[in-house]
């Protein structure tokens, strides 16, 4: 017997959701949203700045006209990107796109809708940009993604702001690329930017990072190029692990904006992780309890094609009994690894966590809003989750469950007629 409470999004429980949606289920609540989106707003109040929330950590469109209803910009790494940000209702003028490999038809995409920038990351890039540009009789918006060299500390695959990393242009090189640009008539200087990675759980690499760009802005104003903004990127971490402290956006804001005093910028910032992360949590139920000798399985329904993060980058993520075990379930306390049904062995949600499991458990993988449904997959044609935006006690299903046709709709038999020669 444990005490837990039931776990419920906005006063809806567990049970309630499975009943009426499934699982595996991908469930938000619409308060935390909001309340972490105020969080950065407040932060940046006295500033004149742009929060262009990052896509790719989780794209749904619900989502995306929640976040452009409260005024957000977007961050968009892709022309598939940006046209979800459009039918979302979010403004292309207030949104900036990234990546390292933009092709001619998404940069004609962005450039017609108004894009505010493009993070240029190459000088092959800012030549092509140049090219499409004029080719369209228009002027591109630039700003220079520059890597300032500095250890984001946290996983290998998520660090972007080291030398060896593929984000961005050297320190050294954007000076020249800069005086290129400006040359140029079908560019506009609009900014600088920054990325430096994801999940930091310190604050002295943005710092870092932002002193050496700053470094970078008086030598271009002594080149006579100013810049309208600044972009910081993304890259602000959760605490996932119960002893680890995640930096508010409030203490982030505070410890950059003293370096920015007396210097006429906008400040951008593009939040992925830190905006959606705590609001979505992953509904799933037991399919089977495989105790052993060596390890104890939880067999569940959800899987890396759901959740890639803990196969992916190790990540460690909480998961819970989604409802306290009754005496006439028979739950045993017990260490398990919570694992998924995919023919991998790398395929587990969780591992050695101590929890009463039965046969026919709830469990929730809470903080699963980012980079969870965004990173999922068809494989072992598995059917993606469905998505639920709770809003005090109001369920509305933004994803449905995908069917095999869904699945299957984009590949063609081979005719009668074939045969294998
Ligand atoms: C992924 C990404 C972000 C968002 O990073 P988070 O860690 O989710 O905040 C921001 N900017 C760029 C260029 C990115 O690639």
């Amino acid at each position: 017997m444990n005490n837990i409470e039931p776990w419920n999004c906005e006063g809806v429980s567990a049970r309630e959701l499975a009943e009426r949606f499934g699982t595996p289920t991908y469930i938000y609540s619409l308060q935390t949203l909001k309340a972490r989106w105020f969080a950065y707003k407040n932060a940046l109040n006295a500033l004149p700045h742009l929060i262009c929330y990052a896509v790719k950590a989780n794209s749904n469109l619900a989502l995306l006209t929640v976040l452009a209803k409260l005024g957000a910009g977007f961050d968009v790494v892709s022309g598939g990107e940006l046209q979800r940000v459009l039918r979302a209702g979010g403004q292309a003028q207030h949104s900036v796109f990234s990546g390292v490999g933009k092709q001619p038809w998404e940069m004609q995409l962005a450039l017609s809708a108004g894009i505010h920038s493009f993070n240029v990351e190459s000088a092959a890039e800012l030549r092509q940009l140049e090219q499409v540009a004029q080719s369209m009789r228009l002027i591109a918006p630039i700003s220079l993604r520059v890597n300032p060299d500095v250890d984001a500390q946290t996983h290998p695959y998520i660090a972007t702001g080291l030398k060896e990393n593929k984000f961005g242009i050297p320190m050294e090189d954007a000076l020249p690329l800069y005086l290129e640009a400006a040359r140029s008539p079908h560019l506009r200087i609009r900014g600088i930017d920054c990325h430096i990675g994801s999940q930091l759980l310190s604050l002295s690499p943005f710092t870092e990072a932002l002193e050496k760009i700053l470094g970078l802005i008086d030598q271009l104003a002594a080149a006579g190029i100013s810049l309208g903004h600044l972009n910081i990127g993304g890259g602000l971490g959760v605490a996932y692990r119960p002893e680890e402290i995640a930096p508010s956006p409030e203490e982030y804001i505070a410890q950059l904006q003293p370096l920015l005093q007396h210097r006429s910028l906008t400040l951008l910032c593009e939040p992925g992780r830190s905006l959606i992360a705590d609001a979505g949590t992953l509904l799933t139920r037991v399919i089977l309890l495989k105790p052993g000798q060596h390890k104890n399985f939880a067999v569940v329904d959800a899987a890396m094609n759901d959740l890639l993060r803990p196969t992916l980058y190790g990540a460690w993520m909480s998961i819970q009994e989604a409802e306290p075990s009754s005496p006439t379930t028979l739950a045993e306390s017990k260490v398990w690894d919570i694992v998924g049904p995919v023919c991998e062995t790398g395929d587990f949600l969780g591992k050695d966590r101590q929890l009463s499991l039965h046969s026919d458990s709830l469990l929730v993988v809470t903080q699963a809003g980012a980079y969870g449904m965004s990173m999922s997959s068809n494989y072992n044609t598995r059917c993606r989750s469905a998505e639920v935006l709770v809003d005090r006690g109001q369920c509305h299903l933004i994803r449905r469950r995908e069917s095999l046709d869904d699945l299957l709709a984009t590949e063609s038999a081979l005719p009668e007629s074939f045969h294998v020669a």
